[in-house]
């Protein structure tokens, strides 16, 4: 890659005040769309689409039932799914792109990739960075309590990825581009201290700890925009996620595979894991969800999966030693 994303201008405002007058393309989910609608009447909406998947077929195949010629910009309402086709769909139509997220569930609003799911793996495509953020902290504290500040999980998780970005350099396995660099690692664990500092506060919905967990996200997805590569912050806790997907089926809330993730591969990664925990259930991240059949059955296969699927080298290429 020889470009350097930057990060959407964030406007902090009422989604009540947007007064949009551009005819514009709506991608949403239905139950977030219903959520906010009330708020959204300054929108100019031209044509609607409901997200469902996270494949670029099914993203082509609701545009070219939608496309309209007067679309002039597109908007995103909504949570990581919703953003990821957003930024997919503005860039092929080549128009600017808003979003306005509906909880702060995870870092796809700010990144300039989309997660698509490939094989039973999660890839990331170069798409677009959004142009606009409208964050209004009214409507994301008043977001179902396990969802609104769920992108924790996309920041703590600098805590095991990390750890395994320091390990595979110990173990020689960083190819190049990828190469350990101390201070970025160091910039990380300093994101992931504020980060788990401000957790109670975004927990329990107050404006600014969700302000400060949005700070956060954003620290850590320019760090990994800056160094090229997602290694300070996507390692064994996000394949454990990939994998275990695999058993639970589609549709769970990032959140909820992704911190189990952490839990487990931390204490594989022998850290002390107390305030990691408590971190978590400050924001309602539920831990025991994948029921322990299905977790022994990922951690089992989640070497060989990893090999199969390419992974950058962390603790889960290595489950079999132990
Ligand atoms: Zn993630």
């Amino acid at each position: 890659m020889n470009k350097l994303p930057n990060l959407p201008l964030v406007h902090l405002m009422p989604f009540s005040e947007v007064d949009e007058k551009r005819p514009a393309l709506l991608i949403t989910s239905t139950p977030a769309w219903n959520a906010v609608k009330g708020h959204l009447r300054g929108l100019n909406v031209v044509a609607m689409l409901d997200v469902t998947e996270a494949t670029p077929a099914a993203w082509d195949l609701l545009l070219s039932s939608s496309s309209t010629p007067e679309m002039e910009i597109v908007y995103a309402v909504g949570g990581g799914l919703t953003a990821d086709a957003a930024k997919y769909m503005a860039r092929k139509l080549n128009l600017p792109l808003t979003v306005l997220p509906t909880a702060l569930s995870v870092d796809a609003f700010i990144t300039a990739a989309s997660g698509i799911r490939r094989d039973g793996c999660v890839y990331y495509i170069e798409t677009k960075v959004p142009e606009t953020l409208i964050l209004d902290l009214d409507v994301i504290a008043a977001a179902p309590a396990h969802i609104r500040a769920a992108g924790i999980t996309d920041v703590m998780s600098i805590a095991t990825g990390s750890w395994d970005w320091k390990f595979a350099h110990e173990r020689g396995q960083n190819p190049p581009g990828m190469e350990f660099i101390p201070w970025v690692y160091e910039n990380a664990q300093s994101i992931l201290n504020g980060v788990l500092d401000c957790a109670a506060a975004a927990g329990r919905g107050d404006q600014e700890g969700l302000k400060t967990l949005y700070d956060c996200l954003a620290m850590e997805v320019q760090l990994c925009n800056q160094v090229g590569h997602a290694r300070p912050e996507e390692g064994s806790e996000h394949y454990f996620a990939y994998c275990a997907e695999n058993y639970t089926g589609h549709g769970w809330p990032h959140g909820d595979l992704v911190g189990p993730g952490i839990m487990l591969m931390s204490r594989l990664q022998g850290q002390a894991t107390e305030r990691y925990e408590s971190a978590l259930r400050a924001c309602r991240i539920p831990l025991d969800r994948i029921p322990a059949d299905l977790t022994a059955k990922t951690l089992k296969n989640l070497p060989s999966y990893c090999k199969k699927h390419g992974l950058a080298f962390g603790l889960a290429h290595t489950l079999e030693e132990r």
